[in-house]
């Protein structure tokens, strides 16, 4: 199989042939029709995310199963499936008796990612995708879209409340949808005003265009009882905490580039929260992929050839990728 491999940090990922895989005993294999490009991908290439090297990078995979392991009886060769980045959960430490997180989680660390023709998962890994839901669309899910669905569950929304996205690139837009489509009165904050246009038809409300002090922009524009914060901007997600009304939400999605900085006494007299959330609950997956699947949420797609993997990279890296990359296989 072709597989496009990270063997050195700052190094370009080689397209190599490496041998077909097997699935053991509970895992499946899968042949891969597309892999979504993450900022975690942009992370592993400078050597800032943790990673036993040579990997083939890759946890936004969506395909058809071509083979199941020894006593797999929840899939079946042919199902449409993508696979989530905790595959395979120990069940025993202090993070899985809560239902968080797994520490010791077999992940595409372990078994290699989707960016490969063919590719191992677990199969409690694996999440049938829709009938009508295309796989180009649902690999962001997989990463992207789970990881904002989680973050609006776990900020708890009631209905008629308001709800701010700040940064709406790949993860911000699918969270704008989401809020959309679950009745909340939605709130793009962005500091491209060349977005403003795109985000109201993706269901936003309002548009907020800011510049230093998203915190600022979003209090003069009345408040959010949320901030989905999807920005890697400290100073950013700290302004935006400013921007909560009274009891309100702020909860922070992604790796941020450095320590943020919270207002505690806003926080104590306004009994505002700070609030963490990764892919926790499959059933949040569950209901981003049903949404999909309903046309509700969209993701938008830029399509690159698998080939092109250092490229599309490179762009992410450079933020030129508007929304979401997308590696199409053969
Ligand atoms: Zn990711
Ligand atoms: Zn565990």
């Amino acid at each position: 199989m072709q597989a496009v491999v990270v063997s050195e940090i700052h190094r370009e990922w080689k397209l190599i042939e490496l041998p077909d895989p097997r699935p053991q005993a509970g895992q499946v294999l899968i042949r891969v029709r597309y892999s979504g490009m993450c900022g975690t991908d942009v992370h592993l290439h400078r050597g800032q995310f943790p990673a036993k090297l040579p990997v083939v990078a890759g946890h936004e995979p969506t395909g058809e199963i071509v083979e199941v392991g020894a006593g797999v009886t929840d899939f079946k060769v042919g199902d449409r499936v993508g696979v989530v980045w905790d595959q395979k959960v120990c069940g025993r430490c202090p993070s899985c008796q809560k239902g968080v997180s797994c520490p010791n989680a077999q992940t595409w660390l372990d078994l290699g990612g989707g960016n490969s023709e063919l590719m191992l998962a677990w199969a409690s890994g694996c999440a049938l995708i829709p009938d009508g839901l295309a796989l180009e669309a649902a690999a962001p899910i997989f990463c992207a879209g789970y990881t904002v669905m989680s973050a609006l569950r776990n900020a708890s929304p009631a209905p008629g409340e308001r709800v701010a996205v700040l940064g709406v690139g790949g993860l911000g837009h699918l969270a704008v949808q989401v809020a959309h489509a679950l009745g909340l009165e939605t709130f793009a904050i962005t500091g491209k005003p060349d977005k403003r246009a795109e985000l109201l038809e993706l269901g936003a409300d309002e548009v907020v265009v800011s510049g230093d002090d998203p915190g600022k922009a979003l209090l003069d524009a009345g408040g959010a009882d949320i901030v989905i914060a999807t920005t890697s901007s400290a100073k950013q997600i700290g302004s935006a905490f400013n921007g909560l009304r009274p009891r309100g939400r702020l909860v922070s999605t992604g790796v941020a580039d450095g320590p943020v900085a919270i207002d505690s006494f806003g926080a104590m007299i306004a009994f505002r929260e700070f609030r963490g959330a990764v892919p926790d609950k499959r059933s949040h997956l569950t209901e981003i992929l049903e949404l999909a699947a309903k046309g509700k949420v969209e993701p938008k797609l830029e399509i690159y050839p698998l080939a092109r993997a250092n490229e599309v990279r490179d762009r992410l890296e450079a933020g030129k990728v508007r929304y979401r990359a997308v590696l199409a296989h053969a």
